[in-house]
């Protein structure tokens, strides 16, 4: 039986020592400020803003939303974020995506300052994240890395494999395991004999957004199984990417779903936000 990797302690320890850098910069008389853009009417967006603003008011960071209706111009809402951008009282900005298919996403992401952008998804973040040198880290990425050092998993040297190249999560995912000396391979939908190459994996990180994708005859015995899949079951029940009744009995650690990556994806915002102010 694997040892599960509980996000909801790691998030818990992580979150206080937000709290506390954040009461340090308060008593030199600075304050930490996040605003958080949603456009439009998605039911999935607006319980991420409102998670993401609870959060913000546990750790001290003060959050401003601007709930902006679905027919919103794509000029509008780059004014707001110019606006945002020369705006002393925020350190950080978040679009949540996705945006309505009239605005091109990458146009508003390219137009937040990129010492604000706390989601790490600038062209200028993208490429530091490459070189190695890095201010912000994408969110479900760094959490994901903040889990492995909580439980002393050890990067060095490992084959990991990442199912899924997606900008938010698997490209970048790969990098940081990079930047840890593992041996990383991507694979994704064009991947031929997909399980020939997990099965290779020390380390499986599964980003596909597909529920029951990954089955225990994927998985290495003794494999550490990450899963980031948010997904519904049949059911409507929020399940991962992983078969997680079978494959917990082959892995030696596995992220549940809820209460695995999902916790430490807010909670590096946090990091972002206060890292925006420190620097
Ligand atoms: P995405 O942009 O849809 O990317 C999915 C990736 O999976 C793509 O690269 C795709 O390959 C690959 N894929 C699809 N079918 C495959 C197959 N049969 N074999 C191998 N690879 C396959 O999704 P995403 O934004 O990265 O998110 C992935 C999942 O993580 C979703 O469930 C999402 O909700 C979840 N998520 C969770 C968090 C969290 O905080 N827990 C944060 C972000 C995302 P191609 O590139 O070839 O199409």
């Amino acid at each position: 039986m694997a040892e599960i990797i509980s996000g909801k302690a790691v998030s818990a320890a992580k979150r206080e020592e937000i709290k506390n850098r954040v009461a340090e910069l308060n008593s030199k008389g600075k304050q930490v400020g996040l605003a958080v853009i949603i456009v439009g009417n998605n039911s999935a967006s607006r319980v991420y803003v409102n998670n993401k603003k609870k959060a913000c008011e546990e750790v001290g960071i003060n959050s401003y939303e601007y709930a902006l209706p679905e027919e919103t111009t794509q000029e509008e809402l780059l004014e707001l974020i110019k606006d945002l951008n020369t705006n002393d009282e925020v350190n950080g900005i978040l679009c949540q995506l996705p945006l309505p298919s009239h605005i091109d996403e990458q146009a508003v992401i390219n137009a937040i300052d990129h010492k604000k952008d706390v989601d790490a998804f600038h062209p200028f973040n993208v490429g530091h994240i490459m070189i190695g040198d890095y201010t912000f880290l994408p969110c479900t990425p760094a959490g994901i890395m903040e889990m492995l050092k909580y439980y002393n998993i050890s990067v060095s040297g490992k084959k990991c494999v990442v199912i899924g190249r997606s900008n938010i999560v698997g490209k970048p995912m790969a990098m940081l395991l990079l930047k840890e000396n593992g041996t990383v391979e991507i694979c994704h939908s064009r991947t031929e004999n997909l399980k020939e190459e997990t099965l290779t994996a020390d380390i499986l990180v599964a980003a596909v957004g597909k529920a029951d994708f990954v089955t225990a005859d994927m998985v290495k015995d003794g494999a550490v199984v990450i899963d980031v899949g948010m997904n519904r079951n049949k059911e409507g029940k929020l399940c991962g990417d992983v078969c997680y009744e079978e494959v917990e009995k082959k892995a030696s650690f596995i992220t549940p779903v809820p209460g695995g990556v999902g916790p430490m994806t807010i909670t590096m915002l946090l990091e972002n936000t206060v890292r925006a102010v420190e620097i």
